[in-house]
């Protein structure tokens, strides 16, 4: 970003700027980036309050071969809903990386949940069957329908089948099942391991919610919503026999899904790869039919900064943002 003063975009322009597609290429371009050593992201800050509950933190980062700095600030504030806000609460700020003055300033919160979707499909673009026809979602929150409608796109998908811990959290996935066109059925854990091709989980799970053994071969998952330690959403076994495959591999060790399989000694920092050197045509990524094929997608900051830019270019563009001054 090198505008002339500074860019305010809010979340109304970010929601009719940024589209799955935009976001798609700036997640793939820069996941391609870190693997090559062009971009990276700085040590995350994360830390409780100790006021109203509030989990407050910065995730940052420089995006070299993008020139694209900056942070996003934000975190979770659980009596928001209370209030008619939004429980997560971010904001990007983007800087001129050569002059170091502040360029934009973002509105985070429909980014993040764009973002987190591109991750996923970016990981089912390069890793799942070409003839994956049964998608399978776990979890059915906020995150969840982003996750469906990017993952619709990546492959002929005829079916979605669902199952939450909150049975009644289903429909919203149902309706957007539907409007994207593809039958939906609600389905138990067994069954939806023993039909799915591709598999989503976007929950705030602390235990497993899927057994290894449930699993067909071939099975590409993308493991979404385990961001931090403790979280876990599929069994460690599963992790183990899967081919690992994650936005950044010092995160998949500590915060990500593999921090478990790690921990126990199933699995190896070494055998995780990052999916930029699959997009990058440095790793082969999936080598086979049967194998089954996992992205630990824990979010990192240069995600952010990635979508932020795109919005912030195109505001620009459209001469639509408002502009400020320090
Ligand atoms: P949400 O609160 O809207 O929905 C939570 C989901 O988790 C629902 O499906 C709910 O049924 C389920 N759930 C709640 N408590 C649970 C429990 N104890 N055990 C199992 N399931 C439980 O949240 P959201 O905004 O949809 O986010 C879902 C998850 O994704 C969160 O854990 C969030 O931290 C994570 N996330 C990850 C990224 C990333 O980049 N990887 C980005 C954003 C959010």
């Amino acid at each position: 970003m090198k505008s002339d003063g500074l860019l305010i975009v809010g979340e109304d322009l970010c929601e009719k700027l940024v589209g799955r597609q935009q976001a798609f290429d700036a997640v793939q371009a820069v996941f391609g980036a870190m693997a090559k050593g062009g971009a990276w992201n700085f040590p995350v800050i994360r830390e409780a309050l100790g006021h109203a509950d509030v989990l407050y933190g910065f995730k940052s980062g420089f995006d070299r071969d993008g020139q694209v700095l900056g942070l996003k600030s934000g975190g979770y504030w659980p009596g928001n809903a209370a209030k008619g806000l939004t429980n997560h609460q971010s904001t990007v700020f983007l800087f001129d990386p050569d002059t170091g003055r502040l360029s934009a300033l973002v509105g985070g919160n429909y980014l993040t949940a764009v973002r987190t979707a591109a991750s996923s499909a970016v990981s089912i673009a390069h890793l799942a069957r070409q003839d994956a026809r049964v998608l399978g979602m776990v979890g059915a929150g906020h995150q969840s329908t982003f996750q469906l409608r990017a993952a619709a796109e990546q492959r002929d998908f005829e079916k979605v089948i669902a199952w939450n811990p909150h049975p009644d959290m289903l429909p919203r996935l149902a309706a957007v099942a539907t409007e994207v066109g593809l039958e939906f059925e609600a389905v138990s854990q067994q069954e939806l391991g023993a039909q799915a091709d591709v598999i989503i989980t976007i929950t705030s799970a602390f235990e497993p919610l899927l057994m290894k053994d449930w699993i067909k071969p071939g099975t590409h998952l993308a493991c979404m919503g385990t961001d931090t330690k403790g979280k876990q959403e599929v069994d460690a076994d599963l992790v183990a026999a899967a081919t690992v495959f994650t936005d950044e591999v010092a995160q998949s060790v500590t915060i990500g899904e593999a921090q478990h399989a790690i921990n126990l000694g199933a699995l190896t920092e070494d055998a995780i790869a990052p999916i930029g050197a699959v997009i990058n045509g440095d790793h082969p990524g999936r080598t086979s039919d049967d194998q089954i094929t996992l992205f630990d997608g824990t979010g990192v900051g240069l995600q952010d900064l990635a979508v932020a830019s795109v919005a912030a270019r195109l505001a620009e563009e459209a001469d639509l943002a408002q502009r400020a001054t320090l």
